[in-house]
């Protein structure tokens, strides 16, 4: 077999793996990057099928422009293809409103969803050629997968986003197997640990306790994961009322809903969800925001846009209540700006948030020490660390070396055989 590295390769972003077997060439997702150069590097021939590891953007969002004649099928989980009806709409309308080239389209949607194979956790599927693709659970997110791809006594594993921690929504990710000839592993968090998750969730109730006694918790969320992980935090710890959603999280919720087997505990997200409601309207969101006593959970990545600035306008106007933020904040962006400088920008203006700002770790990526342990326990011929700062990505495969395995951190354009 041969890889070659066309995205996601020192970096966080645009991941896109070619895989060729000798007779298929398969491509493992297809996403897009906030960089410059936001797309993948083309693949060096049309695919005779991708296989999507899970929802997130930097995996899928480039996929459906595939679709443009071509008539390939495109394999992931059950969960994944209703998700993607939220995401791949949603972020055709983010490109349009910052005005910047369409990397997909309606008409590339609905050309992709006639090719969509859905797959159960572990059952291979079967390409004539004698190659297979299994799939197994990654502990990520709601229908993230890892990829086993077999061909002619070669196997390969990539793990796309996996993680090795239990959480209130996912069961943690295990090997699938042992002794493959190449890993394609996460690097993410390669080179740290995250505070234990117990820990996290202690102190971060305890400010959304404090929080409420005299205003809100505002708590921005990813849509995808992990507002239905905080969801099931504040139920845990007995926060059952007065709990909002609002955004495109609510449809991500129900989507969640749908897949019981895919979540740890159906029955604790069925409780938390049916104590929590959803915001309607603006008069609604307004009236909150300007009250006291509620958690409400906004969907926001990093804070660019949506409900969740006139939500800090608003409070930051009274002056009541905290800012949780309960995810990694990238650089140039109003997320690092508020916990950096305790600033936004919002309507061409700069406002100043005088608001408490605190921020928690709830990731949903392996740290270093089960990162390490996860390559021990496959004992691969061949390892590739992706999906990673370029540091990151280096000293991930340098200190795998000192180990003894063959490790590589793949730059762009690189191409491995095995
Ligand atoms: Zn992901
Ligand atoms: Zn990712």
């Amino acid at each position: 077999m041969k890889i070659t590295f066309e995205g996601a390769s020192r970096q966080v972003g645009r991941s896109q793996f070619e895989l060729d077997t000798g007779e298929l060439s398969l491509l493992l997702d297809s996403g897009v990057a906030r960089s410059e150069e936001n797309l993948p590097q083309p693949p060096s021939r049309q695919p005779d099928a991708i296989i999507l590891s899970h929802a997130h953007l930097d995996h899928s969002g480039h996929l459906p422009a595939f679709y443009r004649g071509a008539k390939m099928p495109w394999l992931t989980t059950f969960p994944t293809p209703p998700i993607m009806g939220t995401l791949w709409p949603d972020s055709i309308k983010v490109v349009a409103s910052r005005k910047e080239q369409p990397v997909i389209t309606e008409k590339d949607l609905k050309a992709a969803a006639k090719h969509c194979v859905t797959l159960p956790l572990g059952e291979p599927y079967s390409f004539f050629e004698g190659t297979t693709a299994t799939l197994y659970d990654a502990g990520h997110i709601l229908g993230s997968a890892q990829t086993l791809i077999e061909s002619h006594g070669k196997k390969l594993l990539y793990t796309g986003d996996y993680n090795c921690e239990q959480t209130r929504s996912h069961h943690p990710a295990k090997p699938p197997t042992k002794g493959v000839d190449a890993l394609v592993i996460e690097s993410t968090y390669s080179n740290r640990d995250h505070a234990p998750r117990g820990e996290v969730e202690e102190t971060f109730i305890a400010s959304v306790k404090a929080a409420i006694e005299n205003g809100n918790a505002l708590v921005p969320c990813f849509a995808l994961g992990r507002t239905q992980e905080i969801l099931q935090v504040l139920e845990a710890h007995g926060i059952k009322s007065d709990v909002w959603v609002d955004g495109m999280g609510q449809n991500i919720t129900l989507t969640y809903q749908d897949f019981p087997s895919y979540v740890s505990d159906a029955k604790a997200l069925s409780r938390a969800v049916a104590s929590a409601q959803f915001v309607e309207n603006h008069v609604q969101r307004k009236k909150l925001a300007e009250g006291r006593g509620n958690v409400i959970l906004t969907t926001a990545g990093m804070l660019e846009g949506g409900p969740v600035l006139s939500y800090i306008e608003r409070m930051n106007a009274s002056q009541r209540g905290s800012i949780l933020l309960t995810g990694y904040q990238v650089e140039k962006t109003n997320g690092r700006r508020l916990v950096e400088e305790k600033m936004i920008k919002y309507n061409g203006k700069t406002l100043s948030v005088g608001l408490p700002i605190e921020q928690y770790d709830f990731s949903a990526h392996t740290g270093k020490t089960k990162s390490f342990d996860y390559v021990r326990k496959i004992a691969p011929e061949k390892v590739f660390c992706v999906h990673g700062d370029p540091a990151v990505c280096e000293e991930f495969a340098e200190n795998l070396r000192l180990e003894g395995f063959d490790a590589h951190a793949p730059k762009i354009g690189e191409q491995f055989e095995f």
